[in-house]
């Protein structure tokens, strides 16, 4: 089922996208935690990590790729979380797949 973020990569909806290639879109959280707060996702509907394929592995690694590039052009490459939400249990809200690049201050604990 297509998600807010189905319909952001389809341009139904407007974001703020920092990235994009064929395979990668990312854009900055409409409610940010940090001062840098990007999500790093898949144009490829893919429900979670959960559900990854081993054929989607790749796309795993451009989005390590691409997490490495923001970090280092928003200036966070030395300290940065880039986490996803598998499940609601643990947050999840958009069954879009997407991680998380989140910097730019003292990060607090985990949970
Ligand atoms: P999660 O809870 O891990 O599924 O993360 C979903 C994230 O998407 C949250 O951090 C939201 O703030 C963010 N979000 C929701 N709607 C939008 C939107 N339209 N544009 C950008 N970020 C969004």
């Amino acid at each position: 089922m297509t998600t807010i973020f189905g319909k952001i990569i389809k341009r139904e909806l407007p974001a703020d996208i920092v990235y994009e290639d064929d395979h990668i879109i990312a854009i900055k959280d409409i409610a940010p935690l940090a001062p840098v707060h990007i999500l790093i996702m898949p144009k490829k509907e893919i429900k979670n990590i959960q559900s990854v394929k081993p054929e989607d592995l790749p796309l795993l690694q451009e989005i390590f790729a691409v997490a490495q590039k923001l970090a280092e052009e928003h200036d966070v490459e030395e300290s940065y979380r880039l986490l996803t939400n598998n499940g609601t249990e643990a947050g999840q809200t958009i069954f879009h797949l997407h991680f998380h690049l989140i910097g730019g201050e003292r990060l607090g604990p985990m949970a």
